[in-house]
């Protein structure tokens, strides 16, 4: 069996990648183990580790074959932030004709909704990179820039909003709906629930900041109820 360790990019954890003697490929990182229905099971770590290596897929399982090169062992490079990095945000779309809101049985999400300007964010390793939702480069002030910062490597997406009171002609802070990928691993197939965790986990680390929070976000059974539910704006 040989073990390569990698060094999450964005905490202390360290993840661990084997190929064992039968020639077992396996991960335990979220993006390995948490395998995605009917799409082949795969993480940057075991795809680093299998770099130069014939790889093949039996029974969900992936397997090293032959000799090969040693493969390369190094901590994960630091990519560059360039504006091939961004991912277009997901957008609303129509029922779809002939349904109705009452034939949808999970139940509804409802989340507060902001009239601001729409900001793609990727970050990852203290660097900061935002752009519009068409992919053009914005800037954003160094308040909200610093607490990015802090971010896990991630894409994530929200509305930036102004803010002005009778005392302060306006204070930017950036409201975060959803989470497109985390630490290299792409979210963009999975639930809304489940983005919906990283990215809470995700700003989590922040602890309280008062320029860039989560959208507030609630579950009920029907729209009717939804709609008749109070709103507490922080
Ligand atoms: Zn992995």
């Amino acid at each position: 069996m040989k073990e390569f360790t990698f060094q999450s990019s964005s905490g202390p954890k360290v993840y661990t990648t084997r190929i064992n003697d039968d020639g077992l490929l396996s991960c335990d990182c979220q993006g390995w183990t948490m395998k995605r229905l009917n799409r082949a099971r795969g993480c940057k770590h075991t795809k680093q580790v299998s770099a130069g290596l014939n790889v093949v897929e039996r029974a969900g399982q992936m397997y090293v074959v032959g000799g090969g090169s040693p493969p390369p062992v190094a901590a994960t490079p630091a990519k560059p932030t360039t504006k091939a990095d961004f991912i277009n945000p997901m957008l609303a779309s129509a029922i779809p004709a002939g349904q109705t809101v009452d034939g949808y049985s999970q139940g509804f999400t409802m989340e507060e909704k902001f009239d601001g300007i729409r900001l793609v964010i990727r970050t990852g390793n203290g660097s900061v990179q935002a752009w519009s939702r068409l992919g053009k480069v914005r800037a954003v002030s160094a308040d909200i820039h610093d607490e990015l910062a802090r971010l896990p490597e991630g894409v994530y997406d929200g509305e930036l909003i102004l803010t002005t009171s009778l005392r302060s002609s306006g204070t930017e802070s950036l409201v975060l709906f959803d989470c497109l990928e985390i630490q290299g691993h792409s979210l963009l197939r999975q639930p809304l629930a489940s983005r919906r965790r990283f990215l809470e986990m995700a700003v989590s680390a922040l602890n309280g900041s008062t320029a860039v929070r989560v959208a507030t976000m609630r579950i009920t059974s029907t729209p009717a109820r939804a709609s008749r539910q109070t709103w507490r704006i922080r």
